[in-house]
C-alpha cells in the first residue's frame, strides 16, 4: 500500500522505515529540512538501534521523504500523524503541532481525487482526534469525514531504543476508526503482523494509549516510593521487587526503584490525562501522586549527595548519563535534567558524560562541562552522580581512580566498581 507519514521524528522515522521493511510504499513528510535530506540520504535523523540498516536499504526507493503535502497526500491512500504533543505549561496537551499538521493535510485533502484516510498516531487525549482533528481536516479540505475521507486513531506503544523491533513485534496493534472502512484499510496495512488488531472507537484507542503508558509510570512511582521506604528500614528494595514481581497478576517489570521516569511519553501522557480528567471535572489523585514522586526522586539525589559532601559551591560533580534512559540519545524529561538544574543552582561545577546524548544535552545546559569518556568527567570529582542505566557502567572500575574522593551516588543500581564510596538512591 501507499502510506505517507507526517513528522519524522522518533514514530514518524520508525513508521516510516518498518512500513517499508514490510513492503509499503512511504513518502516521509516533515517541516524540518535537515532531517527530509538525511531521510533520503538513508541517514538516520535519530539513534534508533536497526533504524539506519532500514533507512539506507530504502531511501531513494521505497521510502522517500519531502516537506510538499500536496505531493504526500495525492501519492498515497493513508496517512499517519506522528508530530509531536507536547505539554502546555499547565501540563496539559499542547496540540498546536496537531493542529499546524491537520491543517495542512486537509488542504492537500481538497485538491485530491478519490478517497484517502487520515490516521492519528500521534499520543492525544481521549476525543482529539473526533473532536478536534477531524473537524479541522473538514473545514480545511472542504470535504466530509467518513464520505469524502477516513479518519482513525492508531496510537504507538514503542519504546525508545528498541522502536525498530518494537514497531516489528508488536504485543497490540489498536486501530479506533470513525467507520469500518477507515478501520479496514488501517488493519490492511498490518495484515503482516503476527498480532491480532484489537478494533474500536477513536476515544477508546486514544485512552487505551494514556492507560497503558500511566499504568507503567504508576510501577515505577510505586517501586520509587516502596524503595525510599526501604532505604530508611535498612531493607534491600530490590530483593524485595524481585520477589513481588515472582506474582503473576504484577509482573517483574517496571518495578527496579531509581531516580524516576523520564523521556517523552509518560511525563508528558500522565500530566495531559490529569488535565483532560480537570476538564471534565474528575481530580485523579492517582495519577498525580504519580507525578508528584516522580518530581521529588531525582532531588533525593542531590539530598545524599549534600548530607556526604556538605556545601556544593565550587565542588566538582560528575554526573553520569544524560540520556533518560540507556540505548537512546533522547534527553526529553531526563531525570538528569533536574538534577543538573540543582546541582547548578547549588553552585557545583559539573562535568557531565554519556555514550550519546552529549550534543543533545548541550541544548538544554550549554555551559557544563561535557567530556567524551567517563574517566574524564571523573577525574579530580568530589562526588559522582549516576542517572542513566548505560550498561558500560557496570563495568566501570579504575576510571573512579582519578577522583578527588571517590563518592558515588547511584540512581540506577547500575555500578559494580567495589573500590569507591557506594551509596545507592534507594537501597
Ligand atoms: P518528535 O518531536 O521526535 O517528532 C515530531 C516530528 O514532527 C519532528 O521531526 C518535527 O520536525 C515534525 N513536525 C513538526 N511540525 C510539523 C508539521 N506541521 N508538518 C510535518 N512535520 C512536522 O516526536 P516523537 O517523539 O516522534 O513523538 C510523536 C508523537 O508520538 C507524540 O505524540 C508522542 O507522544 C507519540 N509517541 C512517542 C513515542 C516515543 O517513544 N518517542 C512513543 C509512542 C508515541
Amino acid at each position: 500500500m501507499k502510506v505517507s507519514v507526517i513528522g519524522s521524528g522518533y514514530v514518524g522515522s520508525v513508521t516510516a522505515a518498518c512500513f517499508a521493511e514490510v513492503g509499503h510504499e512511504v513518502v516521509c513528510v516533515d517541516i524540518d529540512r535537515k532531517k527530509m535530506e538525511q531521510i533520503n540520504s538513508g541517514i538516520p535523523p535519530i539513534y534508533e538501534e536497526g533504524l539506519g540498516e532500514l533507512l539506507r536499504k530504502y531511501a531513494g526507493k521505497r521510502l522517500i521523504a519531502t516537506n510538499d503535502y500536496e505531493f504526500a497526500i495525492k501519492e498515497t491512500e493513508v496517512s499517519f500523524l506522528c508530530v509531536g504533543t507536547p505539554s502546555a505549561e499547565d501540563g496539559s496537551i499542547d496540540l498546536s503541532i496537531v493542529r499546524a499538521a491537520a491543517t495542512s493535510i486537509g488542504a492537500a485533502l481538497a485538491k485530491k481525487e478519490g478517497y484517502h484516510v487520515v490516521v492519528v498516531k500521534s499520543t492525544v487525549v481521549p476525543e482529539t482526534t473526533e473532536k478536534f482533528v477531524l473537524p479541522i481536516l473538514e473545514e480545511s479540505s472542504g470535504k466530509k469525514a467518513g464520505k469524502d475521507f477516513g479518519v482513525a486513531m492508531n496510537p504507538e506503544f514503542l519504546r525508545e531504543g528498541k522502536a525498530v523491533h518494537d514497531f516489528m513485534h508488536p504485543d497490540k496493534i489498536v486501530v479506533g476508526a470513525i467507520d469500518r472502512k477507515s478501520g479496514d484499510l488501517v488493519s490492511e496495512l498490518y495484515r503482516t503482523f503476527e498480532c491480532e488488531v484489537t478494533r474500536t472507537n477513536p476515544s477508546t484507542a486514544e485512552m487505551i494509549k494514556y492507560a497503558n503508558n500511566s499504568l507503567l509510570a504508576t510501577k515505577i512511582s510505586f517501586a520509587n516510593e516502596i524503595g525510599n521506604i526501604c532505604k530508611k528500614l535498612g531493607i534491600d528494595t530490590y530483593e524485595v521487587m524481585e520477589a513481588v514481581g515472582k506474582d503473576f497478576r504484577i509482573s517483574s517489570r517496571f518495578l527496579n526503584s531509581g531516580a524516576g521516569f523520564g523521556g517523552s511519553c509518560f511525563p508528558k501522557d500522565v500530566k495531559a490525562l490529569i488535565g483532560k480528567a480537570k476538564t471534565i471535572g474528575y481530580s485523579p489523585v492517582l495519577l498525580e501522586s504519580v507525578i508528584a514522586v516522580n518530581e521529588k526522586q531525582p532531588l533525593l539525589m542531590t539530598e545524599i549527595l549534600r548530607a556526604k559532601i556538605g556545601d556544593l559551591s565550587g565542588k566538582k560533580i560528575a554526573v553520569l548519563g544524560l540520556a533518560f534512559k540507556n540505548e537512546t540519545d533522547d534527553v526529553r524529561e531526563s531525570r538528569a535534567i533536574p538534577v543538573i538544574a540543582e546541582l547548578l543552582r547549588q553552585e557545583a561545577k559539573i562535568s557531565a558524560y554519556d555514550p550519546m546524548a552529549i550534543e543533545n544535552m548541550k541544548k538544554v545546559f550549554p555551559t557544563i562541562e561535557y567530556f567524551q569518556k567517563a574517566e574524564d568527567a571523573l577525574k579530580e570529582a568530589d562526588a559522582c552522580l549516576v542517572m542513566t542505566e548505560w550498561e558500560e557502567f557496570r563495568h566501570l572500575e579504575s576510571e573512579f581512580e582519578g577522583m578527588n574522593k571517590k563518592i558515588v551516588i547511584d540512581g540506577r543500581r547500575v555500578i559494580k566498581a567495589t573500590n569507591i564510596d557506594y551509596e545507592g538512591l534507594c537501597w
